[in-house]
């Protein structure tokens, strides 16, 4: 076992975790920052099925990819695993959570939600992240993304939803997008362009100094495959950003990759803490199953720090502070309360229509035009004072790969068939002689088709206020949660309501997700909690600092800890969070 020694140790390069990496390594302490899944440099996220199979974590199984998907009886939810975590494979929506829903409940109340921070406290940090990230706009205003057809086609619903009920608080907005259309960093997001700075495609960015991963990134091309993984490094993900420049502090941060921490616990005396990890060996172990628990086939490496900061992810976290319970007895019982799905829904509308010279025909959606998510309708909630709205929510478009598009056209099987046949049939006819125009372009096109219904359709990804009454828990092996969708019903009634009219209004139809319809299984891109935030020990794990109570210097800063629902994306508010958990640490460490 080697031994080294660090100010600071941090858990997870996820929003928490890298904002923390340079916060703490700009104010001069020295850090190391674990992460367990791969460093993705541009062109390195795979596209073929064959690879993408194989894109998954779980080092048992000898996979090492990225997706760490996680399927409970209530809840299932997509995580990442890779530097710069689930920034790789989001959809760059980087917004602040609304003033009003910073709720302050009663603790006797069941399924309460009470935030410990105010929005007044994080929008400082909230405008750091903003700088830091380069967001902006949707660039609408110049050519070509103002023919993006869904983005025009949401504007239109939301219009006309509004004219049939203006009573109702409805409005589409634009939203702030972590996303290079421009050539170079933006400076303000209200004020992005100038004319040597307009919003271009698939240009060359100019950075200031050389990226973590050392290569030429592009603006956006417009792909839809954000998810994926940004291949052209148009996303101003993670590790273009605040681990690139932890690396340019002094001292630079250490940022490892590849690294998965196995235990954690107080140092000796009780000063300070002890951290062991595996380095993973995807070229060795690849495709191969492998006890990750034997010692001599994967040996633990040992780290002390005077501060350990524990960024692993909703399910990491608690995960490791289960595992490692025996070493905190003091821990607060409330680990793994208070877990939300962010009341995510993901439904879809299909086959929207219009009328042209009479007649109805597609409306062009095209998902695979524009980054995933370009705007919202924005419904209101009891909570912004307009009266008995219920719970409100952001209704975003959604967009898919082209993979996907293509995989919809495959669900018209009759269509299929019938054109395979009129295919064949011409063939046919010219190789028996009865036709003597070897040309098969219009007979090839009309064999792919009129393509309705992946033109036509659309993902539509609703999140807003659901109530914080799930459960993570440990038995020792497994990691399990019990969220039911049953207290948060009204809630969901009434997205499935809004969604609907907006496929109405698109002359659509609307289709609930298999996984909500058939499993009772709400799909969360955004779970959050189980590692609460609260005021004393007995409502949370950690004070609104993140620093856990009863164990000074050990912090937890991820979507872990916030104490319910976000509302709106979550991911500026996990990293305001840690910015201001940051400025705690740097205070007590005497750097400020
Ligand atoms: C498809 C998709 C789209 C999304 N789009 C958006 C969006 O547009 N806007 C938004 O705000 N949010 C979005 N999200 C959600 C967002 O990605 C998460 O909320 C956010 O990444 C959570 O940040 P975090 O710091 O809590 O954890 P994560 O980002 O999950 O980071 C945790 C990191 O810890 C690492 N880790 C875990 N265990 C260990 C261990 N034992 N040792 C070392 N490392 C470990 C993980 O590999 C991971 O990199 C999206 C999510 C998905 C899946």
């Amino acid at each position: 076992m080697s031994d080294e020694h660090f100010d600071a140790v941090i858990v997870g390069s996820g929003f928490g975790g890298s904002v923390m990496a340079y916060r703490l390594a700009n104010a001069g302490l020295r850090v190391c920052l674990l992460e367990r899944g791969k460093a993705y440099p541009p062109f390195s996220f795979p596209r073929a099925p064959f690879k993408l199979r194989s894109n998954f974590w779980d080092p048992s199984d000898g996979l090492y990819g990225m997706y760490n998907f996680w399927s409970f009886k209530g809840s299932g939810a997509l995580v990442s695993a890779g530097l710069g975590g689930g920034s790789l494979i989001y959809a760059n929506i980087i917004i602040r959570k609304d003033e009003k829903w910073f709720v302050k409940e009663d603790p006797s109340k069941d399924g309460y939600e009470y935030w410990p921070v105010t929005r007044a406290d994080l929008d400082p940090h909230y405008d750091r992240i903003a700088q830091m990230m380069n967001i902006q706009k949707y660039p609408l205003q110049f050519k070509p993304y103002d023919a993006t057809p869904k983005t025009l086609a949401m504007i239109d619903a939301a219009r006309k939803m509004k004219a049939e009920n203006p009573n109702l608080d409805l409005n589409w907005k634009p939203l702030n997008l972590a996303v290079s259309f421009r050539t170079k960093h933006v400076g303000h997001p209200d004020h992005p362009d100038d004319v040597n700075n307009p919003a271009l495609v698939g240009e060359p960015i100019r950075e200031d100094r050389p990226n973590y991963h050392g290569k030429t990134r592009y603006t956006c091309v417009l792909c839809g495959e954000c998810d994926l993984g940004c291949n052209t490094g148009s996303k101003n993900t993670l590790d273009y950003t605040y681990i690139s420049a932890a690396q340019y502090q002094d001292p630079p941060a250490e940022i490892r990759p590849l690294c998965e921490v196995k235990s954690i616990a107080p140092g000796d005396g009780g000063r300070g803490y002890i951290v062991t990890y595996v380095k993973h060996d995807p070229d060795r172990w690849n495709g191969q199953k492998a006890d990750t628990s034997n010692e001599t086939l994967f040996p633990r490496h040992r780290i002390t720090c005077d501060r350990l900061v524990i960024a692993a992810g909703t399910y990491g976290s608690p995960y490791l502070l289960f595992k490692n319970w025996s070493s905190f007895p003091l821990l607060s019982q409330t680990l793994g309360s208070l877990f939300c799905v962010n009341a995510d829904l993901l439904s879809f509308i299909l086959k929207s229509r219009e009328e042209k010279n009479g007649k109805l025909v597609p409306r062009v959606l095209d998902p695979n035009f524009g980054p995933v998510i370009t705007g919202a309708i924005r419904l209101g909630d009891t909570l912004d004072g307009l009266g008995d709205q219920g719970r409100g929510f952001y209704v975003e478009d959604g967009g898919n790969p082209y993979l996907m598009s293509w995989a919809s056209e495959l669900t018209d099987f009759l269509g299929i068939l019938r054109r395979a046949f009129l295919f064949g049939k011409r063939f046919l006819s010219y190789r028996i002689g009865l036709n003597r125009d070897a040309d098969l372009d219009d007979e090839i096109a009309n064999l792919i088709g009129d393509c309705k219904v992946s033109k036509s359709s659309l993902p539509v990804l609703t999140m807003g206020r659901d109530r914080p009454t799930g459960n993570l828990s440990f038995d020792g092996q497994y990691l399990n949660c019990d969220w039911s969708r049953k207290p948060s019903q009204d809630y969901y009634d009434r997205v499935r309501h809004v969604v609907k009219g907006i496929a109405n209004a698109l002359n659509a139809e609307y289709l609930d997700n298999p996984s909500y319809s058939y499993l009772h299984q709400v799909l969360t891109a955004h779970p959050l909690g189980g590692c609460p935030m609260g005021v004393t020990k007995d409502d949370g794990v950690t004070d609104s600092y993140g620093e856990v109570f009863d164990y000074p210097g050990l912090y937890v800063v991820d979507g872990s800890v916030l104490p319910g629902p976000v509302g709106p994306n979550p991911s500026m508010t996990i990293a305001a969070v840690s910015d201001r958990a940051a400025d705690h640490i740097i205070q007590q460490a005497g750097r400020s």
